[in-house]
């Protein structure tokens, strides 16, 4: 085989393991079918990136499992006209699963590093809907909103006023609210006229979303 075939049919057991993981919605296990997650690791840990584990980045962070990126993808419950924001762009591979499924996709980190390396991997991929910004995703980003859904891919207590207020009513918004460093529960909150109604969808472990942008890196 190939290396182009063995990747092939790595990345056809890695669909399948999805769906054997309890991810059912077609539109979401083929965004991650369109999406080579190899491009996307550390290239020390490339034998990894098909299977189904939260793998370190630069910057001391870490993008999470599959399974728990096309989750929250699927709790989004996206069409193609949606503006999506995420905060904690990361690696990017969340992002751009998004982008296959939105209409716009900002994505925000606090580390210059980490934005300019997902911008360099959305420019070879040819994914031109979905921009990343350096910047407070604690504040969001006024410019460019209000946001049909929001993706926060780092641990908070609490919900920022400001995601709120960027997210248009009826819009969803899907959090890991909890302490750093503890289990945290995966939220999914909507926001109705008489305020934000919220569902708990899972246990997770993220790293922790850190007011201000970084000062190294
Ligand atoms: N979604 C990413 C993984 C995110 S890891 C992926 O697919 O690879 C969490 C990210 O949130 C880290 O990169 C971290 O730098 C970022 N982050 C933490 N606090 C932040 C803040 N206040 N604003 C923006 N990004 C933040």
């Amino acid at each position: 085989m190939s290396d182009s075939d063995a990747e092939r049919a790595e990345r056809a057991a890695f669909i399948l393991g999805l769906r054997g993981r309890g991810i059912r919605d077609v539109a979401v296990l083929r965004a991650l079918e369109l999406v080579p997650r190899a491009l996307f690791v550390d290239p020390t840990l490339r034998r990894h990136a098909y299977e189904d584990v939260a793998l370190p980045i630069a910057c001391g962070q870490t993008m999470s499992q599959p399974s728990l990126v096309a989750a929250m993808t699927e709790a989004l419950a996206l069409t193609a006209e949606h503006a999506v924001l995420e905060i904690g762009t990361g690696s990017g591979y969340q992002a751009a699963v998004l982008s296959h499924l939105a209409s716009q996709v900002v994505t925000m980190d606090r580390y210059r590093a980490l934005v300019s390396e997902a911008q360099v991997r959305f420019k070879v991929l040819g994914l031109r809907n979905v921009t990343a910004f350096l910047g407070d995703g604690t504040l969001g980003l006024p410019a460019r909103a209000p946001f049909d859904r929001i993706i926060i891919t780092a641990a908070g207590t609490e919900l920022h006023k400001a995601l709120v207020d960027q997210l248009k009513p009826g819009g969803l918004l899907v959090a890991p609210i909890g302490e750093a460093r503890q289990v945290q529960t995966l939220r999914l909150f909507t926001k109705e006229a008489t305020g934000l109604v919220a569902k708990d969808l899972m246990a997770v472990r993220f790293v922790p979303l850190v007011p201000g942008v970084a000062t190294t890196l």
